[in-house]
């Protein structure tokens, strides 16, 4: 049983009152040693942690001129205040914006500026205490890096780098989050977040034919390691085994199967996910990223094409290229790389899919649009592309559509509430907390038009949803993949 209430659904938002203190106790587990020492960081708090602290918080504004410019630029005008998830479901004044900069702008201040060194009461500089730290640990992790404060910040101030800066820093000195570096260990010694080696990996789709084959009487090929193939698959591994994932993976092999295009999943790169991003570190999410490059150079594939995950296919379209490239070796004719639903509306644009929208007719369907395809990257040459094609998609397959209201999507949307290395039981309050404003907005389109259907292109939403859903009295099965819809829509011929 939950020791928290949950956020009440109300017919209007109400931006809350402000309750200090309120979220103070929200801590994640620390990671243990065996989580730290993979990933090259201290095991636990080493000694001289305040000069270690202090010191790679210089290393990181000397590196990146974008976390000096939004460590100093900040005027307080107050527009981020009401934008964060956490701040509206929690009324924790530390969960605004601003004030979450403040933890470690206010250190920034003391170390690396004349006025902080000299009057550091009359600026708000502070020394790295250990009560400062504690306070890192607590509210840096009440921050799913979404970016949606950084729309409506006249300065483009970008808390989710700040967030990403101050885990680098704790992590350096010894104070690591479990859950995500045990992830990230996880995908080093075995490839994958769930810890599937290649025998598992390979059962799992054996199996997964045999299922499309009783459904449908069509041979669709999961493939593994196929040299040769045009396309390389890169997907998150809870594609694998958890619902409503799997749903998308046998959509994308439905998919490939009536195109013809041969392609491949690989047993060395079989993780889309790359935490890293989440604990702000490049070296980690370099050596969790290389093994794509790794794999599609040994696979001889021409194409790389990502499935459903946001950060992942923020990771691949926004660093990838720079990080793992040059990708001199791939066909160019296509996106390099290419999202999954990019492909489908291509396929679909060309009438080379078949398909039958009735088939969902059991479901009225809205669409969350995941923060970081939303407001970091972007699909096909249009402008807005990352909004239009996945909804094109969806509306190819289904007969009934309803958008939430215009202030919860594209660039304005909610996070789900568990994004940025917060999917973890020990962080559930926040998480259901964080849920409230998607799931008001979610109230008005089941209330209005009978919405039964919430469709995401990110791993980590439909794992949050479905464990949130149930909180606000929704059912969690509500949650689906976008691909899930086009797998029950495609015609793939008739069953001998
Ligand atoms: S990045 Fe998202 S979670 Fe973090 S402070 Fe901004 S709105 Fe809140
Ligand atoms: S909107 Fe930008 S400038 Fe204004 S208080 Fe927030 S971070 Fe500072």
């Amino acid at each position: 049983m939950a020791n928290f209430e949950t956020p009440a659904l109300r017919e209007y938002p109400i931006i809350p009152l402000i309750h200090a203190g309120t979220m103070a106790h929200s801590k994640p587990y620390v990671a243990k040693p065996e989580h730290q020492k993979p990933l090259g960081f201290p095991g636990t708090l080493v000694d001289n942690w305040e000069s270690v602290a202090v010191k790679k918080l210089g290393e990181l504004v000397d590196e990146s001129r974008a976390l000096r410019v939004f460590l100093d630029t900040c005027v307080k005008c107050g527009s981020c205040t009401d934008k964060c998830h956490y701040y509206l479901g929690t009324s924790d004044p530390k969960n605004m914006p601003v004030a979450r900069q403040d933890l470690l702008r206010s250190v920034y201040r003391r170390y690396y500026t004349l006025s902080g060194k000299l009057f550091p009461k009359l600026v708000g500089a502070r020394d790295m205490t250990k009560d400062v730290l504690d306070e890192w640990y607590s509210y840096f992790h009440q921050c799913s890096q979404c970016r949606r404060c950084s729309v409506f910040c006249p300065y483009g101030i970008d808390t989710a780098e700040v967030s990403m800066a101050a885990r680098d820093i704790m992590d350096a000195v010894g104070l690591g989050q479990k859950y995500s570096n045990e992830i990230i260990a996880k995908v080093h010694s075995i490839g994958n977040n769930l810890g599937l080696p290649e025998p598992a990996l390979r059962n799992t789709l054996d199996g997964l034919e045999e299922d499309v084959k009783d459904e449908t009487g069509v041979d669709v090929k999961f493939p593994l390691d196929e040299k040769g193939a045009e396309v390389l698959l890169i997907t998150p591994s809870a594609d694998f085994f958890a619902e409503p994932h799997i749903d998308g993976l046998i959509g994308y092999a439905k998919v490939f199967h009536q195109a013809g295009i041969r392609w491949t999943m690989s047993s060395h790169a079989s993780e889309a996910a790359n935490f890293s991003m989440f604990i702000g570190n490049h070296e980690n999410m370099h050596k969790v990223a290389i093994r794509i490059r790794e794999a599609a150079l040994d696979l001889g594939v021409k194409r790389i094409v990502v499935g459903e995950c946001g950060h992942a296919w923020r990771v691949a379209y926004a660093f990838w290229n720079t990080l793992i490239g040059p990708f001199d070796f791939l066909d160019r004719n296509y996106p390099i790389p290419q999202h999954i639903c990019e492909f489908t509306y291509d396929l679909i644009q060309r009438g080379a899919l078949t398909l039958d929208k009735s088939a969902n007719d059991d479901k009225i369907v809205t669409y969350h649009d995941s923060c970081n395809v939303a407001r970091a990257t972007r699909m096909g040459s249009m402008p807005g592309g990352q909004f239009v094609i996945p909804r094109a998609v969806i509306k190819a397959v289904v007969n009934k559509f309803h958008d939430m209201e215009p202030e919860s999507i594209h660039e304005n949307t909610f996070c789900c509430g568990g994004g940025g290395g917060l999917l973890t039981d020990d962080l559930m309050e926040i998480r259901v907390k964080g849920a409230q404003p998607r799931m008001q907005a979610l109230k008005h389109v089941v209330d209005d038009h009978g919405v039964n259907y919430l469709a995401a292109i990110c791993a980590i939403c439909k794992t949050q949803f479905a464990k949130v859903l149930p909180y606000y009295q929704y059912p969690m099965d509500m949650i689906g993949s976008v691909h899930g819809l086009v797998s029950k829509a495609i015609q793939l011929g008739t069953k001998e």
